[in-house]
């Protein structure tokens, strides 16, 4: 039976990273005889320009539809004067919530051959592999109330609310317990219940799931101490489990620690195997259009995608070798480069791994 992957570029470097991540998607798709359609929409500023609508009425339905959603990043200057509602980035909000993709995997994996790329000391780096499981529709990015009041002095006030409900909690805790137990079984949760009350009944709902897995070891830390912890000794940690904010702040650092952000992929799951696949970074406005955006990230994203979705691991360890391969020929765009190694653009990272793929493919009927 065919598979439907409804594939959104977004904007700025989203097109440029996610042609080359369909590029690799449909050389995996022929080699392997997957049976993936692939279907194209439009999500933040693009969509705000064709539709008006960050995340338009299409957009959900093909989403719905779809298997698995592919996408690149959103936002960027060209669309900061729209008001909060029409942002781009609301049109990924949105999206992630009226889909239920409410357990976000972030893996930060350091590939030995970029150990030296990282700003951390290759000692502390090298071998770490750990995973964010961050709760994606909720928290303080969704809370209400929220807005921007005037007070009676006149001053503006920004407000929003942080909360949890406890079957919020549990939801994420079992995807962190699981992912826990088919790793290392260490599982950290982060809070900060030292003052947030939504993140003391985070504690106590954690704590009370950990007899249900009597094999993970769990710890908690508070958030600040966690970020600590993530740049001094990061190997210390297996699985990591946080709320929507902390989540966000925490997987940029642990991005920084694997050499650069360009290299890490996410999975924004719901709970029966759906799934959004982007990488964790942005739309990059910066870099836009130089053709210089690391795609690495994005087709790892691929490979999550036919791992936890499109029922195809086999092809997904296929794909991450294929990039570790690359690498080792010594290929790096920008963001990744160090003196020694040849410099190359997004594209030519792309066609490496279509080419790694073909010669293991060679290799394998030879
Ligand atoms: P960003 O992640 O886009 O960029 C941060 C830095 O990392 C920049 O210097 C950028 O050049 C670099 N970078 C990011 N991806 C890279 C890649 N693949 N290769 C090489 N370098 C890369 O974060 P930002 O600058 O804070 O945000 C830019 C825009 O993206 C904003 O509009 C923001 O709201 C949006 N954003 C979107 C998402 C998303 O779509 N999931 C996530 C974060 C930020």
């Amino acid at each position: 039976m065919s598979k439907r992957v409804l594939v959104l570029p977004g904007d700025n470097i989203g097109s440029e990273i996610v042609a080359e991540a369909v590029k690799v998607l449909e050389a995996i798709n022929r080699q392997r005889d997957l049976a993936i359609q692939l279907n194209w929409g439009v999500l933040g500023g693009a969509a705000l320009d064709t539709y008006g609508n960050p995340c338009p009425q299409e957009t959900l339905d093909s989403a719905r539809d779809a298997d698995a959603i592919l996408l690149g990043a959103v936002g960027g200057p060209q669309w900061d004067h729209y008001g909060r509602e029409l942002r781009p980035e609301s049109g990924l909000l949105r999206i992630r919530s009226e889909l239920e993709l409410f357990a976000n995997l972030r893996p930060a994996i350091m590939y030995p051959q970029l150990a030296g790329a990282s700003s951390l000391k290759p000692e502390v780096v090298a071998g770490l592999d750990i995973l964010i499981v961050r709760e994606l529709v909720g928290g303080i990015y969704f809370g209400e109330p929220r807005g921007i009041r005037t007070l009676d002095n006149g001053e503006r006030e920004g407000y929003n609310t942080y909360k949890y409900s406890e079957s919020e909690i549990r939801r994420i805790g079992k995807v962190a317990f699981e992912a826990a137990m088919v790793r290392d079984k260490r599982l950290c949760s982060v809070d900060k219940s030292n003052v947030l009350e939504a993140t003391i009944v985070w504690k106590d709902v954690i704590s009370e799931m950990a007899s249900d897995y009597p094999e993970v070891e769990l710890s908690h830390l508070y958030v600040d101490n966690a970020a600590m912890q993530l740049v001094r000794q990061p190997k210390q940690f297996d699985v990591l489990v946080t709320g929507n904010m902390f989540g966000d702040i925490l997987s940029d650092t642990a991005a920084m620690l694997t050499g650069s952000i360009g290299m890490l992929p996410s999975a924004s799951l719901d709970q029966y195997g759906g799934g959004m696949y982007e990488p964790c970074h942005g739309s990059a406005p910066d870099i836009a259009g130089q053709g210089i955006a690391n795609p690495l990230a994005t087709i790892l994203s691929v490979a999550m995608m036919l791992r936890y979705s499109l029922g195809s691991p086999d092809a997904a360890v296929i794909i991450e070798h294929a990039v570790s391969r690359v690498l080792d020929r010594g290929l790096r765009t920008t963001d990744i480069y160090t003196p020694g190694t040849e410099q190359v653009s997004t594209i030519a990272m792309g066609d490496a791994v279509v080419a790694e793929l073909q010669a293991a493919e060679l290799s394998m009927n030879g």
